[in-house]
């Protein structure tokens, strides 16, 4: 007989028939009621045990985490809390699961703890619909990018242009650090390195994805990225997965009509095909932030946050405009913010960026036209000379989550930039040939994809939706 999964047996409506199911022992209950769960679906398939037929030695190996295969009949269920059960007719043991040490006991994990047991966390109801929804996610990107035309580009993970991370990169090389080759002056002798040069992981794929968008026109990249910044928030992780658009002819304009139908399709992806598992989330979420004081309680549920993000327009304000709300605003008047906003040109941080989302427009917003000293050389200078054509979007509860402009694509213009802040331009000819052979206005994002699955959990700490995160001193697993 095939086996099934738990999801397909809870969505069957042919009852009373046999049925095989294989799956991990949550709980067992008076001898009596195996709650199983394979992984399919949140929930669990009861599975009823007439302990008279079965070996006491046998049944002694039902214990929590324990794997075990079932024949029995399906049927209408006696009991109250689900609708159908396996009455167990044939039961095994596949593999055994000591209750003495086995970590996850059916009770209520720390997120700290479950962190530490990474390689089991997601045989709980919380990580594994996390983790269902981000595979959701991640298909519903791709989805939307192959619907709308465009091309799935890989950039290179090893980079040889370290242009755009200064101090935040992470080298990459076979030299023998205890002992490298120099050169006469005494520095490292790279030429001798793997490449002949100096290597790095990437921390972005948008320079690379510019030259295919400057051909085959719309493209994105969806891959891993690393950052050595040593900054030990919730919001940071040193191997994170980026997804980065770039396209040919489009303008900043563009681009954010491009951020906002992506973002809301992908949302509207999982508010539609991950219902069960975003029901549980929300139902976490509420049951967490009653333990909370009144004041610092969501105003929102999970699903109402999608939903809003799905709903509403996205307000477009200019950075210059921003700077002008925060500065008159309370928290900076009473001197509540962290960072005080005093002049334009300030870097705004995320409890600014939060302040404007959740406190003042109450939607998400798209911030544009930043400073260009605070931002990245290739981003495309405004007529005022002082502004660049950036756009970051910010979401509630998150703060940034995408980051993305309107590229540079004047050659004169892009090399004074990066003569300003000292980029040789022997490291970048390729990227200056794009603009020397058929320019054009293009533009990109980029999106943190763990900080949208941050957003579409409600989790609040972005080591919790990557399935082994890599943070300052930890590389576990
Ligand atoms: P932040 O100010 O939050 O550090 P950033 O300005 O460094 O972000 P970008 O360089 O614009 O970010 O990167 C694009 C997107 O990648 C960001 O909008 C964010 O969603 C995500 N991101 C950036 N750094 C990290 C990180 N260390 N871990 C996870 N996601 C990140
Ligand atoms: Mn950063």
């Amino acid at each position: 007989m095939q086996s099934k999964t738990v999801s397909e047996l809870l969505n069957q409506d042919i009852l009373f028939q046999e049925v095989e199911v294989k799956g991990w022992v949550r709980t067992f209950r008076a001898n009596r009621f195996i709650a199983l769960n394979d992984g399919s679906t949140i929930n669990n398939i009861q599975c009823v045990v007439d302990f008279e037929n079965f070996d006491e030695a046998l049944l002694k190996r039902i214990t929590t985490g324990a794997a075990i295969q079932i024949k029995g009949d399906l049927v209408e269920s006696q009991g109250k809390g689900q609708n159908i059960e396996i009455q167990v007719k044939e039961l095994e043991v596949l593999g055994d699961s000591d209750p003495e040490t086995y970590p996850i006991q059916p009770k209520k994990h720390s997120f700290e703890f479950l962190r530490e047991n990474a390689h089991l966390r997601t045989r709980t109801n919380t990580f594994s619909a996390v983790m269902r929804l981000r595979s959701s996610l991640s298909f519903a990107i791709h989805k939307y990018f192959n619907e709308n035309g465009f091309y799935y580009m890989h950039a290179p993970i090893i980079t040889g242009s370290d242009a755009e991370g200064a101090g935040e990169m992470f080298q990459v090389t076979n030299l023998n650090v205890a002992n490298t080759p120099k050169t006469e002056d005494g520095k490292v002798d790279y030429s001798q390195d793997f490449f002949g040069k100096e290597t790095n992981l990437t921390v972005s794929g948008q320079l690379e994805a510019e030259t295919y968008a400057m051909s085959l026109g719309k493209v994105y990249t969806f891959g891993p990225t690393f950052r050595a910044e040593n900054s030990n928030t919730s919001r940071h992780l040193a191997e994170f997965w980026m997804i980065e658009p770039e396209v040919a002819f489009m303008d900043l304009a563009g681009n954010m009509d491009l951020a906002e139908d992506f973002m809301k399709s992908v949302i509207n992806y999982v508010l539609e095909h991950n219902k069960e598992d975003l029901d549980f989330l929300d139902k976490r979420l509420a049951d967490e932030d009653k333990k909370k004081p009144q004041a610092e309680r969501s105003p929102m549920s999970l699903i109402e946050k999608l939903n809003f993000v799905t709903e509403n327009n996205f307000k477009r304000v200019s950075y210059t405009e921003a700077i002008d709300i925060l500065r008159n605003s309370k928290p900076n008047k009473k001197k509540k913010f962290k960072y005080i906003i005093d002049e334009w040109g300030a870097d705004l941080q995320s409890e600014h960026e939060r302040f404007l989302v959740e406190k003042h427009f109450k939607c998400p917003v798209i911030l544009f036209d930043y400073p260009a000293n605070i931002k990245a050389f290739y981003m495309r200078l405004n007529d005022d000379g002082k502004t660049v054509r950036a756009m970051d979007i910010l979401f509630p509860g998150i703060g940034e989550i995408v980051g993305g402009a309107q590229r540079e694509e004047r050659l004169d213009i892009l090399k004074e930039k990066m003569a300003a802040i000292d980029i040789p331009e022997e490291d970048l000819w390729w990227y200056l040939d794009l603009r020397k052979f058929g320019t054009a206005v293009h533009s990109g994002f980029g999106l943190g994809f763990e900080r949208l699955v941050m957003f579409a959990t409600g989790m609040s700490n972005i080591r919790d939706v990557i399935p082994f995160p890599r943070t300052p001193q930890n590389a576990e697993f």
